[in-house]
Formats: C-alpha cells, sequence, structure tokens
C-alpha cells in the first residue's frame, strides 16, 4: 500500500505555482490507479495556508507543511531538511514533485539521504494491478524509457507541462506544520536578489500555444543581395507581441551573436531549442528561416503541430520533420501574418 506525498513550495504570494498542481494532478491519478493507496500534501515555503486552501478539496487524507522565513528562498540545505521532514512525517513511500530548479536539485540528494531512489524528468506515470510505472526520455529525448521501481521511498519529479493541472474548488484546509530544526550551518547560503528580463523583453513563454522559432536564414543575404536583419527584428517581434508567442531559436542564430555577428537584439542562449538547447512544450511550432536539421529538430519532440516557412523545398523540414512546410520567403509571410493577426486584434476591440 503506497503512501504518496504531492512535495511542493508555495509562491512568495502564497500561492500554487501551476507546475505544482500538475504534480498534483499526477498524484490523484496515481493514487485512484493504486487501491488502498493514500495522498498527503506536504507544503514548504514561508506560508502555506493559501496554498493548502487553495487545494482543499483534492482528497488528500492531509495537509503537512514547514514554514517560516527560513524555508521561503530556495536554498539546498533547508529545502533537504524540510522534504526529509515531510517525508518522515507522511511515511511516505512515493513522492511526487514538480521537476522545477528548486526540487530538481534538492531531491535526488534527500533521496540519497533516506535510502531511496530518485527519477528526474518524468512525462509520464500510471498505475495498473497495484504496480507504479513512470517514464522518463533518454538521450536529448531520443529514446523513451518505462520504469519500475521496488526501492522505496521513490521520488519522481513530474516535468512541468507534461500533466494536465489539478482543478477543483478552494476550501479551508487544516495544516499540521512539521517541525524542522535549522542550525546555523543551514543557513550559509542567502538569495540577495533575483535578475530578470523586464516584463516586455522576456521572450520565453512556457504557457503560450505557439513557440515561433527563429533560424540563421533571418540573418543571410536576400534577394536583393543585402542582409535585413534589423526589417527581421521588426518582424519577429511584432509577431510575438501580435500572437503572444514564445521565442526559439536555432543554434546558429544564437552563436552568430557570439561572433559578433548582427542577430536579434532580445534573443540569448536561453532561446536555443535542440540537442544542446531545451526542448519545450507548445501546442504548436512555426519554424521560420531555420534548416531543420537533427540536432535542431530533436527539441521539437514535444511541440504537438509543427510547421515551418522555408525558400528551401529540400530543407530539412521537407524530410518528414514538420507537419506542413510552407516553401516561401518568411519576411513576406511573416509581414502578412502580422498584419492579420493586428486586423484581428483589431476586431476583436
Ligand atoms: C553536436 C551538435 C549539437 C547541436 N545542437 C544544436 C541545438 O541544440 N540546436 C540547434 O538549433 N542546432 C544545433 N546544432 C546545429 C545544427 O546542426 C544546425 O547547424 C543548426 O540548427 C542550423 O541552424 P539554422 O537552420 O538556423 O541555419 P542554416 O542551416 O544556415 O539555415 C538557414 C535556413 O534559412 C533559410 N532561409 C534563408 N532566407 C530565408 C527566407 N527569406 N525565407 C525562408 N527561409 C529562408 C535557408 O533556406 C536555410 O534553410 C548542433 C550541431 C551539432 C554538431
Amino acid at each position: 500500500m503506497e503512501t504518496i506525498l504531492l512535495l511542493a513550495n508555495s509562491e512568495p504570494d502564497g500561492s500554487l505555482a501551476k507546475s505544482a498542481l500538475e504534480a498534483l494532478g499526477a498524484a490523484k491519478t496515481l493514487g485512484a490507479g493504486l487501491p488502498g493507496s493514500k495522498m498527503v500534501v506536504g507544503l514548504v515555503g514561508q506560508t502555506a495556508q493559501t496554498a493548502a486552501d487553495s487545494v482543499a478539496t483534492c482528497g488528500a487524507a492531509a495537509f503537512l507543511s514547514v514554514v517560516g522565513a527560513d524555508f521561503a528562498p530556495s536554498r539546498y540545505a533547508t529545502d533537504a531538511a524540510a522534504a526529509e521532514a515531510l517525508t518522515g512525517a507522511a511515511q511516505a513511500t512515493v513522492i511526487l514533485a514538480p521537476a522545477t530548479s528548486r526540487w530538481n536539485r534538492v531531491l535526488p540528494g534527500v533521496a540519497q539521504r533516506l535510502g531511496g531512489r530518485a527519477d528526474t524528468h518524468v512525462t509520464g506515470l500510471s498505475a495498473s494491478n497495484g504496480k507504479l510505472s513512470v517514464s522518463r526520455w533518454y538521450y536529448r529525448q531520443r529514446m523513451e524509457a518505462v520504469v519500475q521501481r521496488t526501492q522505496r521511498p521513490w521520488v519522481i519529479l513530474v516535468d512541468p507541462g507534461s500533466q494536465p493541472a489539478w482543478q477543483g474548488e478552494r476550501g479551508t484546509a487544516t495544516l499540521q506544520a512539521v517541525p524542522v530544526n535549522v542550525p546555523e550551518t543551514c543557513k550559509r547560503t542567502t538569495v540577495v536578489g533575483v535578475r530578470e528580463p523586464a516584463a516586455d523583453a522576456q521572450t520565453i513563454r512556457p504557457d503560450a500555444t505557439l513557440l515561433l522559432v527563429a533560424g540563421a536564414g533571418w540573418t543571410k543575404k536576400q534577394a536583393d543581395g543585402q542582409p535585413h536583419v534589423k526589417d527581421a527584428e521588426k518582424l519577429i517581434h511584432d509577431c510575438l507581441k501580435l500572437a503572444r508567442a514564445s521565442l526559439g531559436s536555432s543554434k546558429s542564430l544564437v552563436d552568430l551573436g557570439g561572433e559578433g555577428q548582427a542577430v536579434l537584439s532580445f534573443l540569448t542562449h536561453l532561446n536555443q531549442i535542440g540537442q544542446t538547447g531545451s526542448t519545450p512544450r507548445h501546442p504548436k511550432g512555426l519554424a521560420t528561416c531555420c534548416h531543420g536539421e537533427e540536432p535542431h529538430a530533436v527539441g521539437w519532440r514535444f511541440i504537438n503541430e509543427r510547421r515551418a516557412i522555408n525558400l528551401d523545398p529540400n530543407c530539412g523540414w521537407a524530410r518528414g520533420k514538420a507537419d506542413v512546410l510552407y516553401v516561401a520567403d518568411a519576411f513576406a509571410v511573416l509581414a502578412r501574418v502580422n498584419q492579420l493577426l493586428a486586423d484581428n486584434a483589431g476586431a476583436l476591440g
């Protein structure tokens, strides 16, 4: 009989992030497939009542918390101590947490302390005949494995965006505080601030419906023998704004910046998609001026519908990597798309 602990942190405003609700949804689904199991919610942060109330009706057998100023920041020593204490208090055999940077770096170490095992970047979970299985990808999303373990506790970090978020009514949760002793040696690391781009400079939007990917072609000489990087920048920027899209890039385009060549001013290596870049999740993706080479296209694993615009009918996308390839000039297509999006936005008021 499994006891599933849903482990999450409350945000600075007291709420639960979407990734935490997704892990909760996965915990609920697992619990339903494991007869006799129970689920416990364990929360860490400055406060936990608002977060617990937001999921009060999820059917948890108990709501546990480790709270206080010591547990507000993301810090290995205190997060590990909190996770260890919550696992013990819940007597958890399976621990589910969102695979955020905060929990990814802490929970494998906690599993080691507890004599358990951890699996990171889990994208699928199922339970049948009382047996729990998880799936995850290996070798930069090229191979998928299904994993079962007998060792307990089993820590499972659920990749954000891979599961539907739990939805339900708010309520009033009865929180039980779990005491954790924090020696001074656990507080040597302090968070002195957060650096992030200004809101209007933010081009990475994990929740966007569309991923717009820019390739090196945007900086290449065009039909008139000249590059048109400033025009490219405006077209892409307008499209991101009008479609509320997230921006991805090929490695070649990002690397051009390091070589001192003109590139899009709002692009960084964080935008890079692919084998040595990221594997974002979006319902739709549109590649523009990008060849669709294998190391790049491997980053499109979790894009449901893939389209590309390329002048070359023989480009990599034409070889089965895109659902639709528009053989066309991306400058012309994006100008027209932006016009239609602007007209539509105007019509909607
Ligand atoms: C080990 C390794 C790891 C790698 N990892 C990654 C990775 O993580 N991510 C990644 O992206 N790459 C990666 N690469 C590089 C990858 O193989 C490609 O070289 C790169 O993605 C190509 O980028 P690109 O398509 O932007 O540029 P290019 O290959 O230069 O293609 C530009 C395209 O733009 C088109 N074009 C030009 N003008 C227009 C226009 N007006 N309208 C429409 N189309 C136009 C051209 O037809 C051309 O197809 C890796 C390579 C290796 C060896």
